[in-house]
Order: structure tokens, then C-alpha cells, then sequence
């Protein structure tokens, strides 16, 4: 009997045992793969899990098919997802520091304006560089690409709807599904990414709105918050939790980043609930109350966006057909393998267990196919950084104060912030801290959470700790490069184990 997934380290170990075929034809873009041309593997979906599995494949040395529906490849994470998110905040951030945070540093600039087409045109630039990129990728590494949505026709045969007219099918020894996620629904609000938006929309307005409510508080809903209030739109926040950030959020960095947002003029609403939305022609109001329910009020809006997490996609993939199941959540079900209960059928990214990250989605493409051409893979769950790419950003990798609370865990805490950071200083960006949980006894490191500019690069360091096993004191006798960010990380570590010398 299989079981659903559980997280846990597993380091390759096995000397490499693959049987599989080497592939010798030369590879030829748009051939498409028949049934008489048998693949190792064939993976349904070009996202972040899908292409980087089917690089991996080719790399290999396997007969691989990848087949993507959208016509590009890079998935969530390129077309609507990380990459265009991280280009408009990079590009508002700058629209915003030269708005407000110029002058003090002796620049002055007149005649200041948005263009936002422009602004979405060096999107476009960035994401049509980097899908291009894989294609490239693709061919280099020998992976066939078909361009069409993939169906089961039977455990090793994969039925395909191409997009430019027409069907194929391709068989496969092995099968990854890696069809990824979708925006959830808000149940009564009709999505039409123009008034009513999921993040698709969000990347991609053309007007600014007067006024946007956000429903959802997560990272995706604040970092659109981010991109729109920093532009010149009313924001307001409504989250039904009692913090921002989602529930991995330590509650202390939780509080201060809204704290700092909330000064860049975004409003919360937190411990509340949306009950209802009413959408017209010309106005758009949502309805909302205490969590707790109590007094409704209105919010008038000239857009609301969705942003109440996503869910696992795998519509129209016909896999009950051949009796694989997914979990209440739509969760593809797998056991550490990322095997189905059919085993040569595996599942990684979005549309299985685990957090919905590209990073993590990237590493289990590695993984499967190393499952598949040496017996064993390494993804370590208990170490996949997470980043809200807001100002300051918000990092953090491990376990938070209330989840080790939670297991009765004693750990120590050291923390550093960055007002008493040379380079935060002498940057004029002083907002934010670093944060360490240890183990009591034997001093290692559990958790690091961080808020403040460049908290998402640091987070590197902390991980690969993490990774490895560190001690805060570890870390705190590494030698950090002066002036930098990361003496802050250096000196929260010498806060955890003995004393930091700058605070
Ligand atoms: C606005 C936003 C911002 C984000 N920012 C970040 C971030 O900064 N960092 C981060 O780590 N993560 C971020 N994410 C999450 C990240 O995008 C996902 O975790 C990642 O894309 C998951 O990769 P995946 O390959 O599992 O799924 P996807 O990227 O969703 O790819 C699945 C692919 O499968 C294709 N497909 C589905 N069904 C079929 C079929 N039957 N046949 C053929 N093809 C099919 C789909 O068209 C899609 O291209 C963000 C997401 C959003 C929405």
C-alpha cells in the first residue's frame, strides 16, 4: 500500500546502475514522437517541473518527450508567475524610491512619470527572454517537445491535442506529471482579470486603479499589493488570519513587515472575511466582517484581487481513468519516490504534496529522474527557502516560533537588526532584522527568518546551513565580508550562541 508523502532527506548514495537507452537520433524540435518511437520518459507539463525533469532527462542520456499545452514553456513561474511578478516589483520599487527616496540622498529628478506599457513591455522583454531560453535548453539537451495538452490513454501512452491542429500520442516507459497549479476560486466572484483578477491579471492591468482590494494576505496577494500601491493605487488587504504573510511567517517578522507596509500606505484588514462581492458595470463593492462575524462593511474598489492561494491543476488529464488518485485537496498522491500506485508513473511540482514553489518544484524534476536512472534522489523538504519579494523583502527557511512551540521544542533566539548595520547605514535602509532559532542543547540551527533589502539572497546562507547541519556559533565564526548585509546574518548568529558586538 502506498502512502501519501512524506517529507524527508534521502542523499544519493547508490553507485549510478541506469539501463535505459541511450538516445542516438539527433534531435529535431517539432518531430513529433509516435507510438512506434517508445520515450524513457515522458513528462505532461513545461513548468519549472516538467522542463528542468526533462533537461535532467536529456542529460542522461534518456529518450525524452515533454508535452506542454501553453505553447510556451517555463510554466506558472515564467509566463504569469515569479519572473513577470519580479519584474514589476523590481521596476515599481525603483518608479517608487525615485518618487520618494531621492532627495535625501542628494538626486533630484523633475518631471517624473509612469508609463505603464512600457513598464509591462520590459516584462514581456524579461519573460520572452527567459522561455526562449528553454527552448534553447530543450535543444541542446536533446528533449522533443510537443506542443499540446496531454491525455492518458493508458498506463504508458499519452494521447496529445496539438495546438497547431491535429493529435499524436507517445509512449512512455516512465511518465512524470508535472501539470502544476491554478489560482483558487473566490466562491460568487466571476474572474474576468480585468475588474475581478487573479495574479494573471495583476501582471497584466493596463490602467492603474484608483483603489484594489486584495483578498488574501499571502505572499502572492502582497507582493501585487506591493506592485499597484507603489504605483499610485489605494490598496486595502483583507485577510481572514491574524497575520500577514501566511502561516509559515514567523510572527514577529509577520508583524513588522506589515508594519513597514502599512507605512508605504497599504491598509489591513486582518481577522476579517470577505462574505460577498457585487460587481457592475461601473462599480464594484465587496462585502465584508469580522472573522468572528459581526458588523459588515462595504469596500468600494475599481478592481479585487483574488489571491486566496492555489490549487493543484490536472483538468482534462484523464488519470482517473487509469486509477491514480488525488487527495480532498486535488493533490496527486505519491510516496517519497514521487511514484503513483502505479509506479513507473511519478508526479512532481505544484500539483503534488508540498509547497508550491518553483525552487522546490525544480529540485523534484532533479530528483524524479534521478529516481528513475539511479535508484536515488535528494530533496531535503526541511530546507526550502521562501521569499516575499516586497520592500524590505521577508525571507526565512526552517522552523518558526510557534511551530516549535507547537512540538515542545526549547530553542535559543539571537536576533541582529539592521539600523545597527554598517552598509543598511551608510544605504540609508535600515529597516528590518535577522532572526535565529537554535536547538537549546546542542545549539542548531532550526530556523532563520528575516526581514529587510536582500533578505532573499541572504536566505542562501541560512539554507545551506540549515542543509548541512550548522550551529548558530558555526556561522557566527565564519567571516563575513565588511561592509555587507550579511554581517547582520553573521552577527544574529553570535546573538543566538553569545553576544552580537554591534547591538
Ligand atoms: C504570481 C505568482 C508569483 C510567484 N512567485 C514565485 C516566486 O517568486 N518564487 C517561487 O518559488 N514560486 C513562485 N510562484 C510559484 C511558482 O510559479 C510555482 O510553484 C511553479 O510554477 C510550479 O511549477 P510546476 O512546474 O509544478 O507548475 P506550473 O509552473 O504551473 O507548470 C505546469 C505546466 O503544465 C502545463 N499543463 C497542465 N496540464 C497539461 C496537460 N494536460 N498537457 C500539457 N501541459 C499541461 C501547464 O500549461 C503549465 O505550463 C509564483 C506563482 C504565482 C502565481
Amino acid at each position: 500500500m502506498l502512502k501519501a508523502f512524506a517529507p524527508r532527506a534521502i542523499r544519493s548514495t547508490r553507485p549510478i546502475k541506469s539501463n535505459l537507452a541511450f538516445r542516438s537520433s539527433p534531435f529535431l524540435l517539432r518531430t513529433y514522437a509516435t507510438e512506434a518511437e517508445e520515450q524513457d520518459v515522458v513528462i505532461i507539463g513545461g513548468g519549472v517541473a516538467g522542463y528542468v525533469a526533462a533537461i535532467k532527462a536529456g542529460q542522461a542520456g534518456l529518450k525524452v518527450t515533454c508535452i506542454e499545452k501553453r505553447g510556451i514553456l517555463g510554466g506558472t513561474c515564467l509566463n504569469v508567475g515569479c519572473i513577470p511578478s519580479k519584474s514589476l516589483l523590481n521596476n515599481s520599487a525603483l518608479f517608487h524610491q525615485i518618487q520618494h527616496d531621492t532627495k535625501n540622498r542628494g538626486i533630484e529628478v523633475e518631471g517624473l512619470k509612469l508609463n505603464l506599457q512600457q513598464m509591462m513591455k520590459a516584462k514581456d522583454t524579461s519573460v520572452a527572454g527567459l522561455t526562449k531560453g528553454i527552448e534553447f535548453l530543450f535543444k541542446k539537451n536533446n528533449v522533443n517537445y510537443i506542443r499540446g495538452t496531454g491525455a492518458f490513454k493508458d498506463e504508458h501512452t499519452i494521447d496529445v491535442n496539438l495546438i497547431d491542429g491535429g493529435e499524436t500520442s507517445v509512449k512512455g516507459k516512465n511518465i512524470i506529471i508535472a501539470t502544476g497549479s491554478e489560482a483558487t476560486p473566490f466562491p460568487g466572484l466571476t474572474i474576468d482579470e480585468k475588474k475581478v483578477i487573479t495574479s494573471t491579471g495583476a501582471i497584466a492591468l493596463t490602467d492603474l486603479p484608483k483603489k484594489m482590494v486584495v483578498i488574501g494576505g499571502g505572499i502572492i496577494g502582497l507582493e501585487m499589493a506591493s506592485v499597484w500601491s507603489r504605483l499610485g493605487t489605494e490598496v486595502t488587504i483583507v485577510e481572514f488570519l491574524g497575520q500577514i504573510g501566511g502561516p509559515g511567517m514567523d510572527a514577529e517578522i509577520s508583524k513588522m513587515a506589515q508594519k513597514l507596509l502599512t507605512k508605504q500606505g497599504m491598509k489591513f484588514k486582518l481577522n476579517t472575511k470577505v462574505t460577498s462581492g457585487e460587481v457592475n458595470a461601473d462599480s464594484l463593492k465587496i462585502h465584508v466582517e469580522a472573522a468572528k462575524g459581526g458588523k459588515e462593511e462595504a469596500l468600494d474598489a475599481d478592481v479585487v484581487l483574488v489571491a486566496i492561494g492555489r490549487r493543484p491543476y490536472s483538468a482534462g488529464l484523464g488519470f482517473e481513468k487509469i486509477g491514480i488518485e488525488t487527495d480532498d485537496k486535488g493533490r496527486f498522491i505519491i510516496d517519497h519516490e514521487y511514484r503513483t500506485k502505479i509506479p513507473h508513473i511519478r508526479v512532481i511540482g505544484d500539483c503534488t504534496f508540498g509547497p508550491m514553489l518553483a525552487h522546490k518544484a525544480e529540485e523534484e524534476g532533479v530528483a524524479a529522474i534521478e529516481y528513475i536512472t539511479k535508484g536515488s534522489g535528494h530533496v531535503n523538504y526541511g530546507a526550502i527557502p521562501s521569499v516575499m519579494y516586497t520592500h524590505p523583502e521577508v525571507a526565512w527557511v526552517g522552523q518558526n516560533e510557534a511551530e516549535l512551540k507547537a512540538q515542545d521544542v526549547k530553542y535559543k533566539v539571537g536576533t541582529f537588526p539592521f539600523s545597527a548595520n554598517s552598509r543598511a547605514k551608510t544605504n540609508l535602509d535600515t529597516d528590518g532584522m535577522v532572526k535565529f532559532l537554535s536547538d537549546a542543547e546542542t545549539d542548531r540551527i532550526l530556523g532563520v527568518h528575516i526581514v529587510g533589502s536582500n533578505a532573499g539572497e541572504m536566505i542562501g546562507e541560512a539554507t545551506l546551513a540549515l542543509e548541512y547541519g550548522a550551529s548558530s556559533e558555526d556561522v557566527a565564526r565564519t567571516s563575513h565580508a565588511h561592509p555587507t548585509l550579511s554581517e547582520a546574518f553573521k552577527e544574529a548568529a553570535m546573538a543566538t550562541y553569545d553576544k552580537a558586538i554591534h547591538f
